[in-house]
């Protein structure tokens, strides 16, 4: 079998579209331009890159950005004073602080000083224990995308067998919540697990979120099984170097009945997702419905 190819390109770009089409009609409706805050404090090549693209999609969809570039000695102190100047700022619906934070910052201190009414990136623990419990709020946008790639595929995700690999605040156990929001049978696997091949084998569903280049192989991958590869890593390649997932992507290609690329896959969704956030933090924030995107 030779896998369909997820294209998370095309289906962000349509996503972006919707969400700009609901901010023209907006600005129009109720003069309300969504606000996004991006916070970058050192020069990561990675965070500035993710950075970047964040603030050009903000641009492309209509809303207003409000970029913070922060040098690499800022104190936690100064940093918790910024959340506190953006939490009070009306003109700013949505908050993301890019991680990973500089050593003399406590990450979580500063997830808990944004107002989570704009916590964009639905790690405060108010959003998590909201999504926990199956109550309205803001949800991380990377597992979000991952389960709008699984439904390009399947109408449904009732009753399948779904295999979740990493379980970071981030991207596992955010996904693993909404897997059973959508009634599929999920497991978690993490770096304890022990016959992480088997478990693989059984799934229909299978999302690697763990970080280690090219770690699931296609005898992995049961016979017809969605693959949704959320890794990121860089490897060497000659001189160069390229982007690689977490997913052996030709082999599990052979095997599985669709898979998500790396590039191409869950990153143009996590940022898609991240707009479609900040419309509804600015809808809620305004006391209107939050649009169904
Ligand atoms: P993390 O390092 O916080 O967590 C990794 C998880 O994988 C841990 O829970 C760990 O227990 C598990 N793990 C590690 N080794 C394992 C093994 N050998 N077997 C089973 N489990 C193992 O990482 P994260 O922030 O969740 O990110 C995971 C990957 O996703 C990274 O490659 C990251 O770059 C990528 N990522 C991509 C996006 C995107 O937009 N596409 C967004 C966030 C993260």
């Amino acid at each position: 079998m030779t896998a369909k190819i997820i294209d998370g390109k095309a289906i962000a770009a349509q996503l972006r579209a919707r969400v700009a089409a609901e901010v023209q009609r907006l600005a129009t409706a109720h003069a309300l331009i969504p606000g996004l805050a991006v916070v970058l404090v050192g020069e990561n090549p990675a965070s500035k890159t993710y950075v970047g693209a964040k603030s050009r999609a903000v641009v492309e969809a209509g809303m207003r950005p409000f970029d913070h570039h922060l040098p690499a000695a800022t104190t936690e102190a100064e940093l918790l004073a910024l959340a506190g100047r953006l939490n009070a700022d009306p003109a700013v619906n949505g908050i993301l602080v890019q991680m990973p934070l500089p050593s003399q910052i406590d990450a979580a201190r500063i997830i808990n000083a944004i107002d989570p009414d704009k916590d964009v990136d639905g790690f405060h623990p108010l959003n998590a224990g909201r999504l926990a419990t199956g109550l309205p709020g803001l949800v991380p946008c990377t597992p979000v995308g991952c389960i709008k790639l699984a439904r390009s595929v399947h109408q449904s995700l009732a009753g399948l067998d779904a295999l979740v690999i990493g379980r970071s605040n981030i991207v596992g156990k955010p996904l693993a919540q909404l897997l059973l929001a959508e009634n599929a049978t999920v497991t978690v696997a993490h770096s304890r697990t022990r016959d992480l091949p088997g478990l693989s084998r059984r799934a229909d569903l299978v999302f690697a979120a763990l970080g280690r280049p090219e770690f699931v192989r296609g005898d992995w991958i049961k016979p017809g099984a969605t693959v949704i590869d959320v890794g990121i890593n860089r490897i060497p390649d000659g001189a160069k170097s390229r982007l690689v997932g977490d997913v052996a992507f030709a082999e599990a290609a052979a095997v599985a009945g669709a898979i998500t690329p790396v590039p191409g896959g869950v990153g143009p969704m996590t940022i898609a997702c991240l707009l479609v956030n900040t419309l509804r933090a600015a809808c809620m924030q305004a006391g209107l419905p939050a649009p169904e995107i």
